[in-house]
């Protein structure tokens, strides 16, 4: 593959697809992953998660060819440019990538080049697990009990980036359009006013409830709970429940059950082997992640609420710098931490990696290298038991021994090896 601005390393080749109808791949023993380190931290977990999947690999009888690609500061400082067309192509190319951070200035500047790639590469399904790893410190008495999944649709909500602000013209032909032609006089306040559109599909809400309810029949999970604030908002969020009932009711035959259909046929037994769906009203699941921590498996979320919630979850299995995730698309996964780009700690060495080497497990597991991807979260999780942190667990540990990113990510290597 020929790119004007990248050098595909020769040891590698690439990932391919087999077979069209099971999007099963194949995927050989070198296979050229895109890397890119992000803004801020990004330069700091990035190196040191690259060091430890490296490592997996070499263990467990592979080898990655790195290809590092640029996006945010890294590529304006080489190109002049945010997001380069050879970054979204390798990654598309390639099947497979793992991100650091990129900042998105707040107000004004350039949009979110996260919300870009997502959208370019059509990545619709932000994959967030929340689990706890044996010694991570959490503000909740049973840590334990946390170990849900969180599918967050990654295209549209008012994350889609339909929106006007304050000062640009057009938002009054908005506002004139929404209160004269669609009759919503008397509902926006005169005065300067930011409109944002929120669309949701029955296309993006359904192959969104297809991934999460094929993941937990995968992975037997008892439940996917649907997640929405439909009593307020009935034509996006309450469509976003209804469509996802449509799914787990029409395409899934006696493998998916719903709530409903539970209780009334079955008195609430939940037969072998399947899937019981339900649904949640947004704000109420906040609270159940926290109460009802044990009752829940995998969510399917909008992409605002998504945002939120996992969060929410990833407070209690010790935060950002431990919490991963994953975008994926058909055949196509971009693995990126949950965390931002931090900026007051950039270059310092001091940020904890485990968010971004965990993300790079859920890219492990998506090549089916699941030897792999255990023997590294073994190994973070052998470290952390061990005290052996860096200094966001540190503080909140008695005793142990505060490292460095690239000293965390050394002593993870140790225990793989
Ligand atoms: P942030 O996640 O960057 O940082 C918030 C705080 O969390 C930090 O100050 C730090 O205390 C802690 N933290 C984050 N990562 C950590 C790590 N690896 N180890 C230890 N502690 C860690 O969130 P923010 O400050 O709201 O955002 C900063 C920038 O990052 C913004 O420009 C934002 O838009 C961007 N952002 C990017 C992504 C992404 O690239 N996917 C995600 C979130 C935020």
């Amino acid at each position: 593959m020929a790119y004007d601005t990248l050098d595909v390393p020769e040891k590698g080749e690439s990932v391919t697809v087999l077979d069209e109808t099971t999007d099963a791949l194949e995927v050989p023993e070198t296979p050229v992953i895109p890397i890119l380190y992000g803004d801020g931290i990004g330069t700091d977990v990035g190196p040191a998660a690259q060091s430890v999947l490296e490592a997996g690999a070499r263990a467990t009888g592979r080898d990655i060819a790195w290809l590092r690609i640029y996006a945010g500061e890294s590529a304006r400082d080489r190109y002049g440019v945010n997001l380069p067309t050879d970054t979204v192509e390798a990654i598309r190319d390639f099947r497979v990538g793992i991100k650091g951070p990129l900042t998105t200035p707040v107000g004004a500047g350039y949009r979110s080049l996260n919300v870009a790639l997502r959208q370019r590469l059509d990545t619709y399904a932000n994959v967030r697990p929340t689990y706890h790893l044996d010694g991570v410190p959490s503000p909740v008495t049973h840590p334990e009990q946390m170990d849900m999944v969180t599918f967050r649709e990654n295209t549209e909500d008012v994350y889609g980036g339909i929106e006007w602000d304050h000062e640009d013209e057009d938002v009054e032909r908005v506002r004139a359009f929404v209160e004269d032609e669609m009759g919503f006089d008397d509902t926006i306040h005169d005065g300067p006013v930011g409109i944002g559109v929120k669309p949701i599909t029955e296309f993006g809400t359904k192959r969104l409830v297809r991934k999460a309810i094929d993941y937990a029949l995968e992975e037997g999970r008892d439940t996917v709970t649907l997640v929405h604030k439909g009593n307020i908002m009935k034509f996006t969020e309450g469509q976003f429940r209804d469509w996802g009932y449509e799914v787990a009711e029409q395409e899934y035959g006696d493998e998916v059950i719903t709530e409903d259909t539970l209780w009334e046929e079955r008195d609430g037994e939940q037969p072998d082997q399947a899937v019981v769906v339900n649904d949640r009203i947004a704000d109420n699941m906040l609270q159940q992640v926290l109460t009802r921590t044990e009752n829940y498996d995998v969510l399917a979320t909008m992409n605002l609420n998504g945002d939120y919630i996992s969060d929410a979850c990833g407070a209690q299995i010790g935060g950002l710098g431990i919490a991963p995730g994953a975008n994926f698309g058909d055949a196509l996964c971009l693995a990126e931490p949950v965390h931002g780009s931090a900026p007051k700690y950039a270059g310092q060495d001091k940020v904890n990696p485990t968010a971004m080497i965990l993300s790079g497990v859920l890219m492990f597991e998506y090549l089916g290298w699941n030897d792999a991807a255990t023997l590294v979260r073994d190994a973070v999780e052998e470290t952390i038991v061990s005290k052996r942190v860096t200094y966001d667990l540190h503080r909140q540990i008695d005793g142990g021994e505060k490292l460095s990113t690239s000293g965390f990510a050394d002593a993870v290597v140790e225990n793989i090896e």
